[in-house]
């Protein structure tokens, strides 16, 4: 059966609209209906991002983004601290590597968040650091890291450049970097930003954009202030071909989101998230991580602890759900459902009655695992 309901993370189930709307036809990238849709996209992320200033968008995907945040600020001889909870946190540090950049590892044990404390004090003992590395949400786990909190705590003097990996994050939850205080964000259009998958994103703080100042980036391609010169100019352009039917898609994404209102939006998901995780218990699936506040409310991880969870993904994709796998550590142990889209009740009555039926549950659950779940699913609502 083909895939009928996609629930990886990334790429997301997208609305049609989005979809029909990528499907346009093309317009040449240096007229004046490209640069107007350009200046429409900024103007929307940076509403979203509640923020100011050029964001940079790039054709790749998230890893690019995270490169071109690495070739641009890193390089050999300086030194970074990366901070990881997850498979993404390590790529992050091996992306950042390959500069010729040091890197002191800072790990936290998978399934948890990071903690504000944690990296204020390696902060204070590794001084000298051109960076800190770390990711917002951590899709391997569906762990959240309080960014803002340990952006709170770290010294102000001589205080690193904070990058973040905003991959999963971006567009499901509250990302602020401006307000929050990050130097430079990476982000992707195929989680969060309701986008197909090939454009990274990457914003920059004034302070970031600055110590650009005088650097000569070893990336053609990624060189950030390349970008800004012709996003800057007075028709808004891409120094190259940009993917002109991604960026459709994106201005509708966006349009859609912003029509129903961060602040609806981004509480929406979180009330999905934790109606999926009252009825994931009630059949008696272990979710991996443990406090609650570190939920994502685009991605959850869970455990079946009386049987083979890999065969219950093949029955689910039998079914035509596809869901995600373990990854590192938890190969072949974990099912990773994500919920960065619109969905609403119906679906998650579609997921958590497919779980049920593929796990085999008839008879063993907790009878009203679904009034739990709608309990948490109206409330407020
Ligand atoms: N960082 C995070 C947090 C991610 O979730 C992903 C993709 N799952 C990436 C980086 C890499 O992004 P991509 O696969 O788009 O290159």
């Amino acid at each position: 059966m083909n895939t009928r309901y996609l629930l990886t993370p990334g790429p997301v189930e997208l609305p049609a609209e989005v979809l029909r709307t990528g499907a346009k036809p093309l317009i040449g990238h240096r007229c004046p209906a490209f640069s107007e849709l350009f200046a429409r996209i900024e103007k929307n992320l940076n509403s979203l991002l509640k923020s100011e200033g050029p964001i940079i968008i790039l054709p790749a995907s998230g890893t690019g983004a995270l490169e071109c945040m690495s070739v641009n600020f890193l390089g050999k001889g300086d030194k970074f601290i990366s901070v990881s909870c997850g498979i993404f946190g390590n790529r992050f540090r091996e992306i950042a590597e390959r500069t010729g950049a040091q890197g002191v590892y800072v790990d936290v044990e998978f399934g948890e968040a990071v903690k504000a404390t944690t990296v204020a004090e390696a902060v204070k003992k590794n001084p000298g650091c051109k960076a800190i590395l770390i990711t917002h949400n951590e899709t391997s786990t569906g762990v959240v890291n309080p960014i803002k909190d340990i952006i709170a705590a770290l010294p102000e003097e001589n205080r690193p450049l904070v990058l973040v990996d905003g991959v999963s994050s971006v567009g499901a939850m509250e990302c602020f970097p401006e307000e929050w205080g990050i130097d430079a964000i990476g982000t992707a259009s195929q989680k969060g930003l309701l986008t197909p998958p090939g454009l990274g994103l990457v914003w920059l703080s004034k302070r970031a954009w600055a110590a650009l100042d005088g650097n000569i980036c070893p990336s053609y391609s990624y060189d950030l202030k390349l970008h800004r010169k012709d996003l800057e100019a007075k028709a808004p352009a891409n120094p190259f071909t940009p993917p002109v039917s991604l960026y459709y898609a994106l201005d509708e994404a966006l349009k859609e989101i912003l029509e129903v209102g961060t602040g609806i939006w981004f509480e929406t998901h979180k009330r999905y998230a934790g109606a999926l995780a009252a009825g994931l218990k009630g059949l008696g699936f272990e979710l991996l991580v443990d406090e609650e506040e570190a939920r994502s409310p685009g991605v959850t991880a869970f455990r079946f602890p009386r049987g083979d969870t890999e065969a219950i993904r093949k029955k689910l994709r039998a079914m035509g759900i596809e869901t995600a796998g373990g990854q590192g550590k938890y190969k072949g142990q974990l099912i990773r459902v994500a919920h960065y889209n619109n969905w609403g009740w119906p679906e998650l009555c579609i997921i958590l009655g497919a779980l049920y039926g593929a796990a085999d549950l008839s008879g063993t659950v907790k009878a009203d695992f679904l009034a739990d779940a709608w309990k948490i699913w109206i409330r407020e609502a």
